[in-house]
């Protein structure tokens, strides 16, 4: 046979046996979720008692304010939380910052560290949003929901958590490790109650265990093709970063125009950022952990290239920059321009004309880099970038680690219809300024939301289910418990 056709077939069967094995994985890997029952449950009168609370929690205007203003409404709020759980409250010791949360319940093992449940006061405005059904402020529970703004974020979590920890004090439960309880009032302006928190921690030698903050919940279509929903527990949360780019020109009357003004510049500036790979694509930790965990739940297909990413991670990863917003944002960082402004008049060319970039840097790609990329681009069209903010992404925490395998297993056997699986928050939340006092940092709020509460969250129409308030109350409980055990 002549060598070049040897050296074919060789090829051909060597494609063929990678197939074959790939294949053999992707069948392997076939899991289905077991047919258990979930280890929480409650009684009506209990979810009653909680969806009450809550409301009760809602109908105070808790609207985000800054460190230095005056707070009247979060002392109403903190009046009612401290009526709603008197025992937590009388036995936490107080270590309050400014009107921010924070408590200690000493555990009987001052060997053991410490657990920090967190969430936040705060809520956005309503202000200007057309379409609510019910009044913003009503904490009206109606069709199954308590409804209102910060009936989701972050009011519900803080009930969960408190309402979970009153139960077990009202049985007299002993907590093994120290328990902190923080709760900031000023998280939605990034106000700076969580850095004198975990500050005010560090000063004093405190190492906390596990930080369990919002973020992830259970949730319908997380990925596609995955037909059971999902448990995401957020392991890290990108960067921010808001940069204005400045163009300038002579200015002038508007008759008479040049070419490349200010605002000729800006737009092709955007329009190649846009069409442009400025931003390295890379499938960094978690999304690699992530598919490992979801894999075998999907379809062959998705099994296939998911489940052998030490032969398609190259592709999965230029896949996935293209097929959506949302999973570009995984594997690169993004940037978004939102704001835009030039002349006073409109018969007068600017002097100077300016855009609003807002970026989420990668945690392969931090900000200064991503600054960098994104600013030789501007440099080309003679724009000057101005740094308005910056912050790189968070640590990531250790999906292998105890702390998070810990709690998916909790988590797991509170929501057994559903794949648990750490995930990256492409949002932030103030849980990453205890990263200097905890190398755990979990966001997760395990409460059931369909995706048009998802949809409602810092929007018009927020809620949260009734039932699903009792089963995240029910977790908390477990997981409190079982850590402790
Ligand atoms: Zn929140």
């Amino acid at each position: 046979m002549p060598l070049p056709v040897v050296i074919l077939l060789c090829v051909l069967g060597f494609i063929l046996l990678l197939f074959a094995v790939c294949a053999v994985r992707a069948v392997c890997l076939k899991k289905t979720l077991p047919d258990v029952k979930s280890a929480v449950s409650w009684t009506p009168e209990e979810e009653a008692k909680y969806a009450s609370d809550l409301s009760a929690l809602v109908k105070i205007p808790t609207v985000s304010k800054k460190q230095e203003e005056e707070y009247p409404d979060f002392l109403v709020f903190q009046e009612k939380l401290k009526e709603l759980f008197p025992l937590f409250f009388a036995k936490a010791e107080n270590h309050d910052i400014e009107g921010n949360l924070l408590r200690r319940i000493p555990g009987s093992d001052p060997k053991r560290g410490a657990l920090l449940l967190m969430g936040h006061q705060d809520v956005v405005p309503a202000e200007g949003q057309t379409g609510w059904e019910k009044p913003p402020f009503s904490g009206e529970i109606a069709d199954g929901c308590v409804w209102g703004r910060g009936a989701m974020d972050c009011k519900s979590t803080l009930c969960c958590e408190l309402e979970a920890v009153e139960s077990l004090l009202k049985e007299g439960y002993v907590f093994k490790e120290d328990l902190w309880f923080f709760a900031a009032r000023n998280e939605e302006n990034s106000g700076g109650g969580s850095d004198a928190a975990a500050a005010y921690l560090k000063e004093r030698g405190v190492r906390l265990n596990v930080v369990l903050d919002e973020g992830g919940a259970v949730v319908d279509n997380m990925i596609p093709g995955l037909k059971y929903p999902a448990s995401g527990i957020g392991v890290v949360e990108k960067g921010f970063v808001n940069l204005k780019f400045i163009a300038r020109s002579a200015g002038g009357h508007a008759s008479t125009p040049p070419k490349n003004s200010p605002i000729a510049r800006l737009s092709a500036f955007v329009t190649e950022v846009e069409k442009k790979d400025v931003f390295k694509k890379k499938m960094a930790t978690p999304i690699p952990e992530m598919f490992g965990f979801v894999a075998p739940y999907l379809p062959f297909v998705f099994r296939f290239m998911l489940g052998n990413l030490w032969l398609f991670r190259g592709l999965v990863t230029r896949v996935l920059a293209m097929v959506s917003p949302m999973a570009g944002a995984l594997v690169k960082t993004t940037a978004a321009f939102t704001m835009s402004g030039g002349s006073a008049a409109p018969n007068v060319l600017p002097d100077e004309a300016w855009i609003i970039c807002n970026m989420r840097p990668s945690v392969h790609q931090n900000a200064d880099e991503s600054i960098a990329a994104i600013k030789k681009i501007a440099e080309k069209y003679d724009i000057e970038t101005e740094v308005l903010y910056s912050r790189d992404a968070s640590a990531v925490t250790d999906c292998g680690g105890e702390a998070f395998r810990f709690l998916a297993r909790c988590m797991a056997e509170c929501f057994p219809d559903t794949v648990v699986t750490p995930y990256l928050m492409t949002g932030g939340t103030d849980s990453r300024r205890f990263e200097i006092v905890c190398d755990n940092v979990l966001r997760f709020t395990p409460t059931r939301l369909t995706p048009a509460q998802i949809a409602a969250m810092h929007a018009a129409n927020e809620n949260i289910g009734v039932k699903a308030l009792a089963e995240g109350v029910k977790a908390y409980r477990y997981y409190i418990e079982k850590y402790n055990g």
